[in-house]
């Protein structure tokens, strides 16, 4: 196995790289490297400049509009994306629905949505969770019941990631009460302007709205809006989780705020000293970029196993653990580098429009309190990581 990359990959890295500085707007770069919330327009323009050159599915297969990457080109176009500031593509389009109708959808279906997620013409959001329904998923109590040609959808979901702006929902839904845990549960898909849905947000630890709770009170959706056979929705949902799971460790993402990490530590002093030159936090810095090296390795050699046929296995699992830690580790470090000026934090040096005003300490300060708080949520969704290990624990170690 040769882990490096041809002269091929390094000079597609490099077109990449050109094309992203012409065509990233400067504000919108700016935002995302000052961690700030970018609008719905921003990420939408973002998506469909992408697509206009033929790279808004990076993952997806030539069949349905993807440019039909190696895993490698697909790995580098990330890196070179987080690293030139770029906004993170949405998971719930393109990389949870997405794949699921085209492994099971309706021809109708693919022919429908498939082209409007790559031109985000719709924004998606995924009704998974509810409450008292989360690791243990398969609990769920929203019903969906066949009423003629409709489903009438009755029960709530809860966490709904950045629901205030979709215009779609794909949800679990039991659709055979009688049915065993499992058995009985069907996916579906709902317009969220349809009568009968409330969307109330869930404002963070953060102070953001990111997430929301979805209430379905007699709602009814056309009986072609199932994805697949009825009683199937557990598994196409396990299909949707291993593609959530193989992009949620952000290796390129952890890169770039490695070397922001660095970049304020060189700026802030103690006692005249770089902090970076002082060997504690020379020490913890060079630790999680060890981890971070060992998680990019893992994550090609994942890559190199699988451009020889093999499935990705338990690596997902792990990929997932350790890139969330990372994550939240550098959020951790941030904080620690900038001391007392990360206390007056304030929830809206993350929101789009900021008024800076005078900043209490240097500027780069501002958004960190946010993010640390904010990223508490790596560990947690996308199946928490104490859940991960489980899957480890059983699959790998055999317990
Ligand atoms: C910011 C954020 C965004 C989210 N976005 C979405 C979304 O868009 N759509 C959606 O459907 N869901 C979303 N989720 C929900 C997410 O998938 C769930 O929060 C997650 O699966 C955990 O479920 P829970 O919150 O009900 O916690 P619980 O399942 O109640 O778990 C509570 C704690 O117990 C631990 N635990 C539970 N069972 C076990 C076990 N068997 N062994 C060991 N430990 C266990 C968990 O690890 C956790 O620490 C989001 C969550 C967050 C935080």
């Amino acid at each position: 196995m040769d882990l490096n990359y041809t002269p091929e990959e390094l000079a597609f890295a490099d077109e990449v790289r050109q094309w992203v500085r012409a065509n990233l707007p400067p504000e919108t770069r700016d935002r995302v490297l000052q961690h700030q919330h970018l609008s719905k327009e921003e990420q939408v323009e973002w998506q469909r400049r992408l697509h206009a050159r033929g790279w808004g599915g990076p993952r997806w297969p030539k069949e349905y509009g993807g440019p039909g990457w190696t895993s490698v080109q697909q790995h580098l176009f990330d890196e070179v994306l987080s690293e030139e500031g770029a906004p993170q593509a949405l998971p719930f389009g393109l990389s949870m629905i997405g794949p699921v109708l085209m492994a099971y959808g309706s021809q109708k279906q693919k022919d429908y949505y498939l082209p409007r997620i790559l031109r985000m013409d719709d924004w998606w959001c995924q009704g998974f969770s509810e409450p008292g329904s989360g690791s243990d998923l398969a609990s769920l109590r929203m019903k969906a019941e066949l009423d003629g040609d409709e489903w009438v959808l009755n029960g709530q979901k809860t966490w709904t990631t950045l629901g205030q702006y979709a215009n779609m929902i794909f949800l679990l839904a039991r659709t055979d009460p009688a049915a065993k845990k499992q058995q009985g549960i069907s996916m579906l898909l709902a317009d969220m302007s349809t009568p009968g849905i409330t969307l109330r947000p869930i404002i963070t630890v953060d102070g953001a709205h990111e997430v929301n709770e979805v209430f379905f009170d007699n709602v009814r959706v056309p009986k072609e809006n199932i994805v697949g056979q009825p009683g199937m929705g557990w598994s196409y949902a396990k299909f949707l989780l291993s593609h959530e799971r193989t992009n949620i460790a952000r290796i390129g993402r952890s890169k770039a705020e490695l070397t922001r990490l660095k970049k304020i530590a060189t700026e802030e002093k103690v006692e005249g000293v770089p902090l970076m030159e002082t060997p504690g936090f020379r020490e913890k810095v060079a630790a999680v970029e060890i981890e971070l090296m060992a998680l990019e390795l893992t994550n090609l050699r994942m890559i190199a196993a699988e451009q020889s046929g093999q499935a990705p296995g338990a690596e997902a699992n792990m990929l997932k653990i350790k890139g969330s830690e990372i994550q939240q580790t550098l959020t951790e470090l941030m904080m620690e580098a900038v001391g007392p000026y990360a206390l007056p934090y304030n929830p809206e040096a993350r929101e789009h429009g900021w008024k800076k005003g005078e900043p209490i300490g240097p500027e780069y300060a501002a958004p960190l309190a946010p993010d640390y708080f904010n990223y508490r949520k790596v560990t947690i969704y996308g199946g928490s990581n104490e859940i991960q290990r489980n899957i480890l624990a059983k699959a790998v170690l055999g317990l």
